[in-house]
């Protein structure tokens, strides 16, 4: 029930607002609020649907639109609108989706490789954001309907590898479905949240969270200080889950019952009655030794759980090889793990239960619904946002550095991978070359030192500098990374004023696989990276040398002899042939410092030559 209050100053009657806590999964979503009477979170349960929400869209041939378990009905009617696991497409390119293109039994339009995916349902298209959304407000609706109150604002969880484009994407579907999101939360930390880990603000914990749905999997590694949740580690499969192991009955049903299965595969009705046979089967078995049914008159369907089990250990032994990349990754060990938490219905299959607790030497946490756990702990952040709990404030980290790219194609970094956010940090920059009007700020995402092998973000021309010689301007860029890991970028010329800001929307996401491979590269390429750092610091101090000495002698040559201005373009011409021969950076260097050394005197003489001068009341540049 919602309270209601007196504003005070105006004398009307306000209703306390509600903020719900949404889970928006793969294959199911809930909505989650705190009891305002026992300060309790529960999933919400709407004329006793139950809480769990298919995350399924169906647009039926009369233009409605249908979300959750009826609409799950028409996969097997009218697959191509129908649309499940649109979570995965959320922030992609068709790039992306790669080897993955054909999961879907919907269309996915191919006709824009780089731009974010579309999905066509009769003559319309839709974007993953739209669907979402759909989902989204039907969430909403059952919160209103169920609470009967409006409601404007949530929180919403999201995979702990999502990267801006994913998390932006998500938020944006909130928006759609005219909700206020607050925040954007790391499923894992909601989770922790829902066993009331984190609560404390003096406790210091290590935590694993291993999430198994029905599409993917993910398992997590955070540590929990002073309220902060740090993930240290991620690892997974984003095509692993509950529907693999349906997968390993159905096929175990098609050799038992000796029938072909490409016959089987193009009889979609068939392989559909299968399917949800299967997800019976295997629920069963969670509670019991054996199932037996049938699919229609002849196809027998049985299973004992020892079978099952058999069927999907190497299912579940990929999921314990990402468990141990995840702690190589967070440099622990299984015993430095204080608590194991269970998430997603799949971990309720007894075998993966074992699994998980023989891995980490401890029970998992599985007493709340691992259904619901996810949605539960976001109703607890929104309660702890809404201002009701005030001595807990939750931060997140950035998983991958931020930075921009520097002369030579270098990273700079701005704000390093692990910081703690929300968090704001900048840096000055200048030009290079005299009377530069505008300034390319690009900015990347990874842990390399040369930007081509970080991820480009977003990119954005700093226009109308005044013309100022080299190294005059002052160009304030700084980052803004906001509590959702939502990046803005600045840029500001001082002494003009000019000023420019981008949020960074970037085109298309990564995979957590991306993710992990770009954190993998920078440790396997440091070596190669300091290499190519310092070749490149040698081109640019060489480029610059060769600048400054050029600009030098077009306006200060008339006080240097014959023999010095020769001797200069023998060596300028030098440098320039290392240069172009590709040399090494001693190679460079060398050239550098012959040229340095041979002209550093006519910068004194002409200082001192300005000077005469400019006390005989001329002025030379
Ligand atoms: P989630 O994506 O977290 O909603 O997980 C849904 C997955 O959990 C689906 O693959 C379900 O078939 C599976 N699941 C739900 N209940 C059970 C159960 N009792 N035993 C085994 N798997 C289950």
């Amino acid at each position: 029930m919602a309270k209601v209050a007196i504003n005070l100053s105006t004398g009307s009657l306000q209703q306390e607002e509600v903020i719900v806590g949404i889970d928006l999964g793969t294959t199911n979503s809930l909505v989650a609020y705190i009891h305002p009477e026992d300060k309790k979170p529960i999933a919400i349960n709407d004329q006793g649907r139950g809480t769990i929400v298919p995350s399924v869209v169906h647009f039926t041939q009369q233009g409605e639109t249908i979300v959750g378990t009826e609409a799950k009905d028409y996969l097997t009617t009218d697959p191509a609108n129908t649309f499940y696991s649109v979570k995965r497409l959320l922030g992609k390119s068709y790039k992306d989706l790669g080897e993955h293109k054909d999961y879907y039994g919907y269309k996915i339009i191919d006709d824009d490789s780089e731009g974010l995916v579309k999905i066509r349902a009769k003559d319309k298209f839709y974007s993953p954001i739209e669907l979402s959304a759909e989902i989204l407000k039907e969430l909403r609706e059952r919160a209103e309907h169920s609470l009967k109150t409006p409601v404007n604002r949530a929180v919403i969880t999201v995979p702990a590898y999502f990267n801006d484009s994913q998390r932006q994407a998500t938020r944006d579907a909130g928006k759609l479905a005219g909700l206020e999101v607050l925040r954007i939360v790391n499923e894992p930390t909601a989770a922790a949240l829902a066993y009331g880990i984190g609560i404390d603000p003096n406790e210091e914990k290590t935590v694993a969270v291993y999430d198994l749905g029905g599409g993917t999997f993910d398992i997590s590694i955070l540590s929990i200080h002073q309220g902060i949740f740090e993930v240290l580690s991620t690892h997974g499969d984003t095509y692993l889950g509950g529907d693999d192991f349906d997968r390993a009955i159905i096929n175990y049903w098609i050799q038992e019952n000796q029938l072909v299965a490409d016959t089987v595969h193009q009889d979609k009705q068939l392989s559909q009655e299968l399917r949800l046979k299967a997800e019976e089967a295997k629920k069963a078995l969670s509670q019991q030794q054996l199932y037996v049914s049938k699919v229609g008159e002849s196809i027998e369907c049985g299973i004992t759980r020892h079978k099952f089990e058999e069927l999907i250990a190497p299912i579940v032994a990929r999921t314990m090889e990402s468990c141990k990349q995840a702690m190589a990754d967070a440099k622990l060990q299984p015993e430095q793990i204080d608590a194991v938490i269970m998430v997603g219905g799949s971990t309720r299959v007894p075998l993966v239960y074992e699994a998980v607790s023989t891995f980490f030497g401890k029970p998992a946490n599985n007493s709340l619904n691992p259904d619901e756990v996810v949605a539960l702990g976001a109703a607890i952040q929104a309660d702890i946002l809404a201002g009701n709990r005030k001595d807990i404030l939750l931060l997140d980290v950035t998983p991958l550095t931020l930075g921009i790219e520097t002369m030579g194609g270098l990273m700079d970094p701005i704000i390093p991978r692990n910081s703690k956010i929300p968090t704001k940090a900048g840096r000055q920059y200048t030009t290079s070359v005299d009377g530069q009007v505008n300034m390319k700020i690009s900015v990347y995402q990874g842990e390399r030192d040369v930007v081509k092998e970080n991820r480009k973000l977003a990119e954005f021309d700093l226009k109308g500098i005044p013309a100022m010689p080299a190294g005059f301007p002052k160009v304030d860029v700084n980052f803004i990374l906001n509590a959702d890991g939502i990046l803005k970028v600045e840029a500001i010329e001082l002494r003009s004023g000019v000023r420019q800001e981008v949020e960074v929307k970037p085109q298309y996401g990564l995979t957590d696989q991306q993710v992990e491979q770009m954190l993998m590269d920078s440790i396997t390429h440091a070596k190669e990276d300091v290499a190519t750092r310092m070749q490149i610091e040698a081109r640019t101090t060489a480029e610059q040398m060769l600048y400054q000495v050029e600009r030098f002698l077009e306006k200060n040559g008339q006080h240097l002899t014959e023999e010095e201005i020769n001797l200069t373009r023998e060596n300028v011409q030098q440098l320039k042939d290392v240069l172009a021969a590709g040399g090494d950076k001693d190679a460079i260097y060398a050239a550098v410092d012959r040229l340095e050394e041979q002209t550093s005197p006519f910068a004194e003489r002409v200082m001192q030559i300005s000077i005469k001068q400019a006390m005989a009341g001329k002025k030379i540049e």
